[in-house]
């Protein structure tokens, strides 16, 4: 679908996949005025299709687009788009364990000029590419690079918002930890405190059943960690959103207060962090069993192994 000031959002249609024409003067190729979304379909033991709570997704591409100077794609467009991919051609949702169909809805500048301003043309496009299990062999504890020397977003910056240029920012981190033998990056603020990984958020299990995760206004808001946190109140855990100190992390570690760390997101939903790594060395990380048992149940939920209590699947194909 297209978007433009005078207009507004107009020509919606499913197109065969194929390259995008743009002018060589593009907004987005020259100012990176860009956001995008991801979400996955997932198909139930009775062959129904479902995703899992596209509102939120729809809220945050909308909160996305105010900070990069977009236009608000409409909630009911944004399900729209989704039921249409589908109902192209419902077989591209693979079926099987942990297996399902990756969406990636994302918005762009297409207005051509040279000027700094906002573009007043824009588009909305979704691609589907099927996904299979993110662990080859079971979930294994990853190793996490402690990215010292780059920061991921700055106060006031666009660390909130889904947006090219913030993974842009990682890539580099993100070959550091994999030089020095980790999975992922973990970024600081600059004061010190935790906030996510390139593309998880963070959570942390204390001895006495509370769970504590970072937050802060230069954090994606994971829908993920969202919904884990929810089950984890269900079963009576104390949840706490507050910022996170480097120092408070090793503290608990090294006296026993945390019992377990683990990252979360949609694509590999939830990871137990193994080992905290830095340029002085390796700190091992305490893995308990919270996280793996929220995970099942968070994927019983999407896969319709389990009743939905919260209302968060929405069918795809009816
Ligand atoms: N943080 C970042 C930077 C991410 O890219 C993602 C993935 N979207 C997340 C956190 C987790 O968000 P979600 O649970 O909505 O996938």
């Amino acid at each position: 679908v297209c978007w433009s000031a005078r207009g507004g959002w107009h020509r919606p249609r499913v197109q065969p996949y194929g390259p995008i024409a743009l002018d060589p003067a593009a907004a987005v190729l020259h100012y990176g005025q860009e956001i995008f979304e991801g979400i996955k379909a997932y198909r139930h033991a009775d062959g129904s299709i479902h995703t899992f709570r596209p509102d939120q997704n729809a809220a945050r591409l909308q909160r996305s687009a105010r900070r990069m100077a977009l236009p608000e794609l409409p909630a009911e467009y944004f399900l729209q788009s989704i039921r249409e991919l589908i109902a192209v051609d419902g077989a591209w949702v693979p079926s099987g364990e942990d297996q399902s169909l990756y969406l990636r809805p994302f918005m762009f500048a297409k207005e051509a000029f040279l000027g700094v301003r906002p573009a007043q043309k824009v588009a909305y496009y979704v691609i589907a590419s099927p996904a299979g299990s993110y662990f080859k062999g079971g979930v294994q504890p990853v190793r996490i690079w402690l990215s010292e020397n780059y920061a991921r977003a700055g106060k006031g910056g666009t660390g909130a918002a889904k947006t090219g240029g913030n993974y842009a920012s990682s890539l580099l981190p993100q070959a550091e930890a994999y030089e020095k033998g980790c999975d992922q990056v973990v970024f600081l603020d600059r004061d010190g405190n935790v906030e996510e990984l390139g593309g998880m958020n963070v959570v942390f299990v204390y001895k006495d059943g509370r769970i504590v995760t970072p937050d802060s206004d230069s954090i994606l808001e994971g829908i993920t960690r969202n919904s884990l946190l929810q089950l984890a109140e269900d079963r009576g855990h104390t949840i706490e959103r507050r910022p996170v100190s480097l120092q408070e992390w090793r503290d608990g570690v090294a006296s026993g207060d945390i019992v377990e760390v683990f990252a979360c997101g949609t694509a590999a939903v939830v990871t137990p962090i193994g080992a905290l790594v830095t340029a002085a060395g390796e700190e091992p990380q305490p893995s308990g069993e919270l996280a793996l048992s929220l995970r099942e149940e968070l994927t019983d939920i999407q896969y319709g192994r389990r009743e939905d209590k919260h209302g968060w699947l929405y069918r795809l194909d009816a």
